[in-house]
């Protein structure tokens, strides 16, 4: 049934609970919805309703941990928050058969971040260009003064870069880039009251008008790296080698498949992005704008042979993180995420997540170029449809056993079997 109307006024003033009978009663739910909701479970309701707006409740993802991971010579447990199944398995999977191999190597090119001041209407926008690079040591000033606490944590202003950019309804523009260091912080907020405090300059130096003032998340002074070698003998030999070599190819010049190939890569990565209280879309965004630099949109990772014949396999990829701001600090279960993982700068969260996304895409492409994808996946999405099905509890496995042997992994075929169980 359509509801009546979505114009609530007042809406965004009212508790939590009372939203919540608003939405069932506008949206003509049961009173079961209220149960469902109202349990707002390892989240306070409190820092729910101070997270985001009308807010009516949480919606809570599982929260599983990757084994066998050893990053710089230590290991590691990697804390995923993640609806699909397979991606912990996948990580746990590809960290086992490079653990002999000394596991992963990473590095983090730095953690400066970019934040944009859009300046438009200039009649001279490479004089201008050359104006806004003068004032070098001002803009320096009006940055760290925006920002002292970042300043005393040894981040801050590092330096300017300006493009003109042609082109647009209103002619080139001049765009200016703060390069800041935000150190433990992703920093978006950081880098964006800096934009904010100095685009009135820039209006005053150049005569021209300061529109947008934000960072981008093409965040390509924040590249997180990692490599890993896996020998032959772990994987099972050349053909496997050669058929994750010919996958890799394949993803590298064909952006279909490019695009797939990476959803695999981010399925580790968001997975331990959002684990932490971090920002999922922000990592996403940079990843894809990364992959798609040249001009072609390509793989995430790079594979090749070293010299021994043995798999190596390469992840390099914006990776802006922090352990400050957002809901790294506020959502107790990030915090303990962190804790999993011993974790306490975000270089180190940054290096741990390329790692893991350098493991989902190994262990995707030794599947889709040996057994084929579906044999793994299903095994683990057996347990979801028998759930869709109806089953609980102990059913939940039974029902998921005989649909994998029975090798069709369908709805209808887990009703049936759960309608047998029943009698
Ligand atoms: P924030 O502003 O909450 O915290 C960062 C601040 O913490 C720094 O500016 C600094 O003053 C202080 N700080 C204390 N100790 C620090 C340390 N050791 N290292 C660095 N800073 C330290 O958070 P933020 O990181 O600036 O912003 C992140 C949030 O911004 C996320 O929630 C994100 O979702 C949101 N956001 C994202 C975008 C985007 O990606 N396009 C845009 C706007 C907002």
């Amino acid at each position: 049934m359509p509801i009546q109307s979505s114009r609530i006024s007042g809406f965004h003033k009212l508790s939590m609970p009372d939203r919540l009978a608003k939405v069932i009663e506008v949206a003509g739910l049961d009173s079961a919805v209220e149960a469902q909701l109202s349990n707002t479970g390892n989240l306070d309701a409190a820092v729910v309703d101070s997270m985001i707006e009308n807010a009516i409740g949480t919606m809570n993802i599982p929260l599983g941990i990757a084994t066998n991971m050893i990053v710089d010579g230590e290991d590691v447990l990697i804390p995923m928050a993640t609806e699909e199944s397979s991606v912990v398995a996948a990580v746990c999977n590809a960290a086992r058969q490079c653990r002999d191999s000394g596991g992963f190597i990473t590095s983090l090119s730095g953690s400066l971040m970019i934040a944009q001041v859009q300046l438009i209407d200039v009649k001279n926008p490479e004089f201008a260009r050359l104006q806004i690079l003068e004032n070098k040591d001002r803009i320096r000033e009006v940055c760290d003064e925006t920002d002292p606490v970042l300043l005393k944590h040894g981040g801050g202003y590092r330096d300017i870069e300006v493009r003109v950019l042609e082109g647009g309804r209103t002619g080139s523009m001049v765009i200016t880039h703060l390069i800041v260091d935000t150190r433990d912080a992703m920093g978006a907020n950081a880098v964006n009251s800096m934009a904010e405090a100095v685009a009135p300059l820039i209006a005053q130096w150049t005569g021209g008008r300061t529109y947008l003032r934000i960072l981008s998340n093409l965040a390509d002074r924040r590249l997180a790296r990692a490599r890993a070698t896996w020998s032959l003998d772990a994987i099972g030999g050349e053909s496997v080698r050669d058929g994750i070599l010919s996958a890799f190819d394949f993803a590298d010049i064909d952006p279909y498949r490019a695009a797939t190939h990476n959803k695999g890569v981010m399925n580790g990565v968001s997975a331990v992005v959002l684990a932490t209280g971090n920002d999922t879309r922000a990592v996403e965004a940079g990843a894809h704008a990364y992959a798609a630099r040249s001009g072609q949109y390509r793989s995430l990772t790079r594979w090749e042979v070293d010299q021994e014949g043995n798999l190596t396999g390469m992840i390099e990829m914006p990776m802006a993180v922090g352990l400050i701001g957002g809901a790294t600090k506020s959502h107790p279960t990030a915090r303990v995420a962190l804790d999993v993982m011993n974790t306490r700068t975000a270089e180190k969260l940054a290096r741990v997540i390329a790692a893991v996304g350098l493991a989902q895409n190994f262990s995707a492409l030794k599947a889709l170029a040996t057994t084929g994808i579906q044999k793994g996946h299903m095994a683990l999405h057996a347990k979801n449809i028998a759930v869709m099905a109806g089953a609980t509890g102990p059913e939940i496995d039974t029902v998921a056993r005989e649909l994998v042997e029975g090798g069709k992994v369908r709805v209808d075929i887990a009703e049936e079997i759960l309608a047998r169980l029943r009698g």
